[in-house]
């Protein structure tokens, strides 16, 4: 298989050449063709002449020719290539070219033979008589012999011979400009399109890091190596949250499996003494891994569901009061006094995957806020979406933690050191869900100073 590159540089090395080829060609056919015709007209021009001249050295009253100027004229046009006869009225020989010098006429035919030749016209001398007048009156003839259909002089022919050079030197300094052209321009499409293949490359093997720095001109190149470097990107956060994935469940999973069999080799060492007390501890750090394991399964369950929601029109009031009176056992245990304000705000929904959420949300205000404390839900709504507001005056979250505690396994330091605290999958879910019935989630915080979660779920079509 050919290299892009060089299949360009031929391809634009090709167009070129043939385009100077044929503009080199044509221009030297038309210049040789008009130059032909020009010649062509001077020479019928120069017949003309020579018999007009002949015609004036003519004396009517002596009946006589002035011989001296008809010599001078045979003489210039034999120079010019122009070998003449003059002959008066009754056909008699005044004057001969040949006669005159036979050696000098050879050798003038001789040369504009040879130069006709080199010049690749096929032609020969041709002879003409025109009959010689004055005043209306035929006083004799002149036989014009040249090379026809017509000749160049040394000048003519040096000036051709110059054109056609210069022409050759602009086509060779054309093409030689042409293969520059033409290998910087293929090198210049080339290079972004082989270093995004060799990104790819690089990023299929797992090189995820790897970026393109330098832009290219070409918009459709540009939005390549865009599209690549995003891949790129993408690609190495999957990764890295695969990573972080497995280390964190592995983590999260050792603690609780650590104290569960310390707490039983104990016991089974008869180290320790069994009693309900222990046996509750270990029961519920293996509580715990079910919760986990729980939560990790149900965040699988709506990352891989992808969007496959069941939804209907429903209230968020409803489903904030339906959650809050499951947890009421829970809220009344912290003694947290517990408000729900606001009114009816229908959306079209999942009803569970919402009962998640607002579960979600509440439980976490419950377990950040200490006894005593207080939570309230406020429900809203505005044209085009529904709100969910949870409130509570607890622990708080630390401003510039509010974008990572929607991650999954994120949790603050504060949370992390209370017993209270989950795996850190709650909010994950709920951002999962929400941004699943196309709404977004967010949270106002500071700590020590309670907290804000709000919800805003589109309505939707009506049914
Ligand atoms: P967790 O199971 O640990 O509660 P979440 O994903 O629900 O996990 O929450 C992530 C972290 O966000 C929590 O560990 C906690 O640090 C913080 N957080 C969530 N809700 C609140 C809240 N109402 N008050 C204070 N901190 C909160």
């Amino acid at each position: 298989m050919r290299r892009l590159r060089t299949q360009l540089s031929l391809f634009i090395l090709l167009t070129l050449l043939v385009t100077i080829g044929l503009i080199g060609v044509f221009s030297n056919w038309f210049i040789n063709w008009e130059f032909e015709k020009y010649i062509t007209k001077t020479e019928q021009r120069r017949s003309e002449n020579i018999v007009t001249d002949l015609g004036k050295q003519y004396d009517g009253f002596k009946r006589d020719w002035q011989l001296g100027y008809v010599h001078m004229i045979g003489m210039y046009s034999l120079y010019d290539g122009y070998i003449l006869k003059v002959y008066d009225a009754d056909g008699n020989t005044i004057w001969d070219a040949w006669n005159h010098d036979m050696a000098l006429c050879g050798q003038i035919m001789e040369e504009i033979s040879a130069r006709m030749e080199k010049m690749g016209t096929v032609g020969g001398f041709v002879e003409h008589t025109y009959d010689i007048d004055q005043n209306g009156k035929k006083i004799g003839s002149v036989s014009v012999k040249y090379y026809g259909p017509y000749f160049l002089s040394d000048e003519d022919f040096t000036f051709i011979k110059a054109l056609n050079t210069v022409l050759l030197i602009i086509g060779i300094l054309s093409s030689v400009f042409s293969v520059l052209v033409g290998c910087l321009l293929a090198r210049r499409i080339s290079r972004p399109v082989t270093k995004t293949a060799y990104i790819a490359k690089q990023i299929s093997e797992g090189n995820y890091d790897i970026r393109f720095e330098r832009g290219t001109k070409i918009r459709e190149l540009n939005d390549l190596v865009t599209a690549i470097n995003h891949l790129a990107s993408a690609l190495s956060e999957q990764e890295k949250l695969r990573k972080r994935l497995t280390t964190d469940v592995a983590h999260e999973l050792r603690t609780p499996l650590t104290a569960v069999s310390s707490h039983l080799e104990a016991m089974i060492d008869g180290l320790w003494e069994v009693t309900p007390e222990r046996l509750q501890s270990c029961y519920d750090e293996i509580g715990r891994l079910g919760t986990l394991v729980a939560d990790l399964e149900r965040l699988a369950k709506i990352e891989g569901e992808n969007l496959k929601l069941n939804k209907s029109r429903l209230d968020l009031l409803d489903i904030v009061h339906t959650v809050s009176n499951n947890m009421n056992a829970e809220i009344n245990k912290k003694n947290l006094s517990f408000a729900i304000e606001g009114n009816s705000s229908f959306v079209q929904a999942d009803k569970d995957r919402m009962n998640q959420v607002v579960t979600n949300l509440l439980s976490n205000a419950v377990k950040y806020t200490p006894e005593g404390g207080s939570i309230q839900i406020e429900v809203t709504g505005t044209n085009k979406t529904g709100i969910i507001k949870v409130r509570d005056n607890g622990i708080g979250i630390p401003e510039s933690e509010h974008s990572l505690i929607f991650e999954r396994f994120y949790r603050t330091d504060k949370s992390r050191n209370r017993k209270t605290g989950g795996a850190g999958i709650g909010l994950t879910i709920v951002k999962s869900i929400v941004a699943a019935h196309g709404g977004t989630v967010s949270v106002e915080s500071n700590a020590e100073q309670g907290s804000c979660f709000t919800v805003s779920i589109p309505k939707g079509e009506e049914e």
